[in-house]
């Protein structure tokens, strides 16, 4: 069968077209992902090396999905590509290379967390009011200037940003910045924009590691330019400078990463950079029907700024999309759960054919709530992911420390706990020792004796001691076994499972889960090194929506709009159309913002493929107060054709176009009232954690010797289920579980509650 069968011909001239620069800009939903997913199959169809091949992928979901779809062509050389997002594919080449620019090659690679706490520590040791320099605040400006490529050298030469920084008051930024990388090189540790600045720094400083790359690297692709900040933009053209084999692919209208530097410039630069290049234009799309297409159309063609495009749909003509009222995001939340049963079972869909999407993370918990009591099985993205849970974090910091003990974040966070006796002025006192000596923390604390008195000293010289025999045991164990030992005898475990009180048993499964993870990477065959060091590697690196362990299961998924570019869904709601909210209040400001907040509604609503359903509360609890809410803009600048309005306007029209203007007015006439009266103020008091499941009866520890596939159980958690598979020799029997309630699950038997029932 021709493997190229499935493409339009624009689409396969751009796969064929495998020599030079190539350019594709295209709409949403046109088949841009899809022609370098053919492309890659392609290449390696015609002889090329797969290993030779990198392709940038915007999340590490859609480089498996991609991945696996080539596989289905080439079959299993295609492991071999390099490919991934910029920070995994260049945190890669970093391990390989980080000594040539000072780092070790087990570098630790620092979180936002781990950041954000070491400016704090840094802002207070400066004496700087911590309202003024905000954490958030100096950590933008730090992670804007690294994704310029802007060293805090030269961001203190530089009078422009200076002048900047002070006309706000905070003209102590470049000296933050300036400390914050000393510490972070002390530590041997990088953050997440270090991963793709240090990129440039070592291809810049070693042109025989530049040169080896453009060698290994014959053909690259990307997808999502629209979306590359300019450190990644020069990644990209030094690497392709030899080659010039260079495909990049996307949308100028859904460039919504503007906050984090991503410059759309690039797009519009890429004919400048290669003069010779080949430009493609997809108009068809073939995700949505005529009616979302031409929906998304009217919206976007409101921005003054964006590259002209005709995207059409020869798909069918689809269903109005509808537009529900609710008078509260908890009523809203109701009517989305109702709206989803309702068309599944009418349509005969699966749950994991509707997606919900909304401005921010907070909104999910009314939706999540909703669909709850209905029993509505959901998948939440985003959010805190699961490796962001303390325990987990806190077990991972020994694992940090014990692979780079200089990692001074995780020597923090764990040196007292659990609680050995190690005080905060202990703590203090290495620190300053520290500096004042120019010393690493680590260094402080395997000579305790030389620097502290006591009993400390001796605390910090044994828990040096037992990080010490870590090491040891890390240069030949298996990642599950190192991890395993280092969880008992570190007293997390022993803390944990003395923790009798509910979370206190959801975290002890946690770190049961995340040894389970564990185990189940050591044990995977498609990859060559399996060390605990490459597994926390991977973690690191992980963005939340690849925590998906299950991606076939059936349920809704909920996300942010920002992490559902690329994905599509049959069903699509889109929730909270408020103004200042989305559009958020924050973007109000400029035409620019407001223009990435109109691509981001584009891309909300591209992401459906059937059916679009949006909807707006009137009202909503914002910060525990409940506020009045006005229809979104972005409703009234839809083409009213594609809309069936699921409500009765409230009073009459009042504007000659009809569309949501009436809505408003009626709105700020009962605005009007309500001000008369005093505002009901109503704190939030449902909680967002999802209800634990009550066992029935009283547990005792899981007697696993009787235990058969087949068999019915209960656990203390996840409630009933049936033992699908079990494996693993005695000490480590791994139990596959389907759970009625939340599906598959693997335990370690000598970890799980279960009961046989
Ligand atoms: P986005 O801008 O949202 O990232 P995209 O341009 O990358 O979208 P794809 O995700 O590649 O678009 O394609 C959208 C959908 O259309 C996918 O389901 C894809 O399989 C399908 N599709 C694309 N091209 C064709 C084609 N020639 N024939 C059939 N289906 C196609
Ligand atoms: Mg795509």
């Amino acid at each position: 069968m021709d493997y190229l069968a499935g493409l339009n011909p624009s689409q396969r001239g751009a796969v064929e077209q495998i020599k030079g620069p190539v350019m594709i800009v295209a709409g949403a939903g046109s088949g841009k992902t899809r022609v370098i997913t053919y492309r890659v199959a392609h290449l390696i169809r015609q002889g090329v090396d797969p290993f030779n091949i990198l392709v940038l992928t915007f999340t590490n979901k859609a480089a498996k999905e991609m991945r696996e779809r080539i596989m289905k062509v080439v079959g299993q050389e295609a492991k071999n590509i390099w490919m991934g997002t910029f920070h995994s594919v260049f945190a890669r080449i970093l391990r390989v290379e980080a000594e040539l620019i000072g780092y070790p090659k087990n570098f630790t690679i620092y979180d936002t967390d781990d950041s954000k706490s070491l400016l704090r520590a840094i802002i207070k040791e400066m004496n700087l009011d911590d309202k003024l320099y905000n954490v958030n605040h100096v950590y933008g400006r730090i992670s804007s200037a690294k994704n310029n490529l802007i060293s805090p050298q030269e961001y203190n030469k530089n009078e422009a940003i200076m002048a900047e920084d002070i006309a706000n008051g905070r003209g102590q930024i470049g000296q933050l910045y300036m400390t914050y990388a000393q510490r972070c090189y002390r530590a041997g540790a990088m953050d997440f924009d270090d991963l793709l600045f240090k990129t440039n720094v070592l291809l810049n400083k070693h042109p025989d590691v530049l040169h080896k790359y453009q060698h290994q690297f014959k053909y690259l692709m990307v997808d999502e330019y629209q979306d590359t900040n300019f450190s990644q933009y020069l990644i990209v053209k030094r690497l392709a400078a030899v080659s010039e084999n260079i495909c990049v692919v996307g949308d100028d209208a859904q460039s919504i990463y503007a906050f984090r530097g991503a410059n759309i410039q690039n797009i519009l630069n890429f004919q400048k950079d290669y003069p010779d290049v080949k430009v493609f234009k997809l108009e068809q799309n073939y995700r949505s029907t005529k009616m979302i297409v031409n929906a998304a159309n009217s919206v976007i063609e409101k921005n003054k700024n964006q590259l002209e495009k005709n995207v059409f749909s020869d798909n069918e003509e689809g269903e109005k999309i509808k537009v529900a009222r609710a008078f509260s995001d908890n009523e809203e939340g109701k009517i989305v759960a109702e709206a989803i049963a309702q068309e599944k079972s009418l349509k005969g869909l699966q749950y994991k054919d509707f997606a919900i999407l909304y401005r921010t993370n907070a909104q999910s918990r009314a939706m999540e709530e909703a669909l709850r009591k209905i029993g509505i099985p959901y998948k939440l993205y985003g959010g805190t992911s699961f490796y962001q849970r303390k325990e987990i974090k806190d077990l991972i910091a020994y694992f940090r420390l014990t692979f780079n003990p200089n990692d001074e974040e995780a020597l923090k966070r764990v040196i007292n706990y659990p609680r050995r006796g190690i005080g905060d002025t202990t703590i203090e006192k290495i620190m300053v020792t520290a500096d004042q000596r120019q010393f690493r923390l680590w260094d402080v604390v395997v000579n305790a004796q030389m620097f502290l008195d006591g009993r400390s000293a001796t605390a910090v010289g044994n828990f040096g001691l037992m990080i010490q025999s870590f090491q040891a045991l890390a240069k030949t164990g298996s990642a599950f076994d190192v991890a395993m030992h280092i969880a008992q005898h570190c007293g997390i475990l022993k803390d944990l499972y003395e923790d009798k009180s509910v979370e206190g048993l959801s975290r002890y499964e946690n770190i049961q889960e995340l040894l389970n993870g564990i185990k189940e990477f050591s044990e995977r065959e498609d990859i060559a090194e399996k060390g605990l060091d490459i597994f926390m590697q991977d973690i690191a690196l992980l963005t939340n929506d690849d925590n998906d362990k299950d991606p076939n299961a059936d349920t809704v998924s909920l996300m942010t709009i920002h992490s559902s570019k690329g994905l599509e869904y049959p069903v699509v709601f889109i929730v909270g159309l408020e103004e200042n909210l989305f559009p958020s209040q924050l973007a109000l400001n400029s035409r620019s913002e407001l223009e990435e907040e109109r691509r981001l509604f584009y891309v909300a609503v591209t992401r459906a493929e059937k059916k679009l359903h949006l909807s707006y509360a009137t009202s909503r609890y914002r910060w525990g107060t409940l506020n009045n809410c006005e229809p979104s803009r972005f409703l009234d600048e839809l083409d009213p054709s594609c809309l069936a309005l699921d409500f009765q306007p409230r009073s009459p029209m009042t504007s000659m176009d009809g569309g949501f203007q009436g809505e408003r007015m009626a709105w700020k006439q009962k605005d009007q009232d309500t001000f008369t009266k005093p505002k009901p103020k109503v704190m939030k008091t449902t909680s967002i954690l999802p209800k634990a499941h009550v066992p029935t009866e009283g547990f005792s520890p899981s007697d696993t010797t009787g235990l058969q596939v087949g068999m019915e159980v209960e656990h203390e958690r996840f409630g009933f289920g049936k033992v699908v598979n079990l494996e693993g020799n005695k000490q480590d029997i791994k139990a596959t579980i389907f759970f009625k309630e939340l599906g598959q699950k693997q335990l370690l038997l000598k970890f799980a509650k279960l009961r046989i029932v």
